[in-house]
């Protein structure tokens, strides 16, 4: 039986990165992979990105109402590992269907993912995997401020904002953007403290 992983964090923590270096250490030792984004993150369309410059082709993209069943059959013997990233937009049901695959096909899920949205809820796929993961692990992100960020604030036109659709992609429309934020700098902003 293998273990399905959750290791989140806020915007801009080196997710994508981190699953780009396991997927090398894998695939040195001659070892198979699958990479899965779900479709609805337009960024970088059917690759993965990193801040710091990595790159690396996707393997499945996921579309939101399809089901990971449809690609049972690739989940072979000679599968190693599956990584996803930006998970906390998979659905619930993709959640089960991964926790599914890691205990029935033996093999480990690791999934990547931001834990809350920008009202500090969080996000379906995130709360399954918080339910069902069997090992946890925050990755650590810092604030404008220095502190451990654990939110992620959205910006529009330079303007804070808890308006509007909770997943719109960064850098989808120029003005928007997201800043990891410690807890005491989302609440001064979200309450107007100065
Ligand atoms: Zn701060």
């Amino acid at each position: 039986m293998s273990k399905l992983y959750f290791r989140f964090g806020a915007m801009n923590c080196g997710k994508s990165s981190a699953l780009m270096q396991v997927a090398h250490n894998y695939e040195e030792n001659g070892k198979k992979i699958v990479v899965i984004k779900p479709a609805i993150d337009t960024k970088a369309n059917d690759k993965l990105s990193s801040r710091i410059g990595l790159e690396r082709k996707v393997d499945i993209l996921i579309g939101e109402d399809e089901s990971f069943t449809n690609y049972y059959k690739l989940f072979d013997n000679f599968i190693s590992c599956i990584l996803v990233d930006e998970a906390q937009f998979l659905t619930e049901e993709q959640v089960e269907e991964l926790w599914y695959v890691s205990k029935m096909f033996n093999i480990p899920v690791i999934c990547y993912g931001l834990k809350v949205d920008f009202r500090s809820n969080l996000f379906p796929g995130s709360k399954r995997l918080l339910e069902l993961s069997d090992e946890m692990e925050e990755l650590i992100t810092i604030c404008e401020c220095g502190k451990r960020a654990k939110f992620n604030v959205r910006y529009v036109d330079n303007k804070y904002t808890e308006d509007g659709d909770s997943v719109l992609i960064d850098g989808s429309t120029s003005n928007t953007e997201y800043k990891p934020t410690c807890g005491k700098c989302y609440m001064k902003l979200k309450y107007k403290i100065n």
